[in-house]
């Protein structure tokens, strides 16, 4: 079995991931998918004056997920 994150051999430790770096990129997508609902975020705001703002709030700007790719040579 390999590391689905990035393709290493398991480490029965970090199963099934080869190490928690792999562990913790895999919750942190996990987290995001079952976290940020679509329109959910937009109910936060129920001020009709939000609604004119441009959707450049700084809340957006947290998107630079562990996009790593599967180069595993930083291990
Ligand atoms: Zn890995």
């Amino acid at each position: 079995m390999s590391c689905p994150i990035c393709g290493k051999d398991t480490d029965p430790r970090y199963r099934p991931f080869c190490s928690r770096r792999c562990a913790d990129i895999d919750l942190g997508r996990w987290l995001k998918g079952g976290y940020v609902l679509p329109g959910d975020a937009a109910e936060d705001g129920a001020d009709p004056l939000a609604e004119d703002l441009p959707s450049g709030q700084d809340m957006s700007g947290q998107d630079r997920g562990p996009s790593g790719g599967p180069s595993g040579r930083l291990n």
